[in-house]
């Protein structure tokens, strides 16, 4: 599991360009006390959302990263060895419901059940993590805090879904792929290259996610055409960046490949 934990002071919100309005969502899920869903392909901006939301809030944000190995524990706590002593240890669910901040568990469908039973009682009007293997202990939430979830629609599995209960429980925010003169407006304030390079890539994105059945798993997202405007700015040209940001990242199949260089030629 990687976990990250910032607090945030208000002088340094991340940069998050809205592209319809999820911003006005989740702020209005916040004021509610509402846990959200933030549904989107990866690399659409989901993260930098969350991030955005809890710098402006001034409240700590707790970063999970879900995978299928990922257990209670590694949410909730666990006891463990400092000094010859055991001492319990929260974990990030129980920090950000002590500290009043934001648990955004990023890929949740990655998540087995049992590791986030416990977010059920969280999400719905109690706002209460039983910390079991505390004797029961239960917390509830303190003022702030607000569980975020996140997942890829076209990734989700049936058998790893979520409980409908908790689904019905929470505000969907619903990300897609930005417009291209809102992307260009991302993507020139991330990466400070030419204007015909930045919309070029723009183009060459838009095209890429236009392509029918071309047997791509993912399709390019705004995170691959700001790598590609990185390696522009370091000094690649165009059809060498976009190769290996883009045609290299989304597939290894030689022919899918040599068609997505070519496209990425004509864009030049
Ligand atoms: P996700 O969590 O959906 O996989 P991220 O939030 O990590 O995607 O977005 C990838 C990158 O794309 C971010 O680091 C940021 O540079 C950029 N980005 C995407 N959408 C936006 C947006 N609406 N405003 C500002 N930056 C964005």
């Amino acid at each position: 599991m990687t976990l990250t934990s910032t607090t945030p002071t208000p002088f340094d919100v991340p940069r998050y360009v809205p592209v319809g309005n999820e911003v006005e969502l989740f702020r209005a899920a916040r004021r509610e006390g509402l846990p959200v869903m933030l549904k989107g392909p990866t690399g659409c901006g989901k993260t930098r959302l969350v991030e955005h939301i809890a710098a402006e809030a001034g409240v700590p944000l707790f970063t999970v990263s879900c995978h299928e190995d990922m257990t209670a524990s590694d949410l909730l706590g666990r006891y463990v060895l400092s000094g010859g002593e055991t001492v319990w240890q929260d974990g990030p669910l129980t920090r950000a419901v002590r500290e009043g901040g934001i648990c955004y568990l990023d890929e949740i469908v990655e998540a087995r059940q049992d590791a986030t039973v416990a977010i059920h009682s969280l999400a719905d009007h109690r706002r209460e993590l039983n910390l079991e293997r505390r004797g029961g202990e239960v917390l509830r939430a303190a003022e702030g805090f607000q569980l975020v979830i996140s997942y890829n629609p076209g990734y989700q599995s049936v058998l790893k879904d979520l409980k409908t209960s908790t689904r019905q429980r929470m505000v969907a925010v619903e990300l897609a792929y930005p417009s291209p003169e809102v992307e260009l407006e991302i993507l020139r304030g991330e990466v400070d290259v030419r204007t015909e390079d930045a919309s070029a890539l723009i183009r060459l994105g838009a095209a890429i996610r236009r392509l029918d059945d071309a047997g791509l798993r993912e399709v390019a997202s705004t995170r691959t055409l700001i790598t590609a405007a990185c390696l522009i700015r370091a000094g690649i040209g165009f059809v060498d960046a976009a190769t290996a940001a883009i045609a290299g990242t989304l597939t290894d199949d030689e022919t899918l490949r040599a068609g997505l260089v070519a496209m990425i030629a004509s864009y030049a």
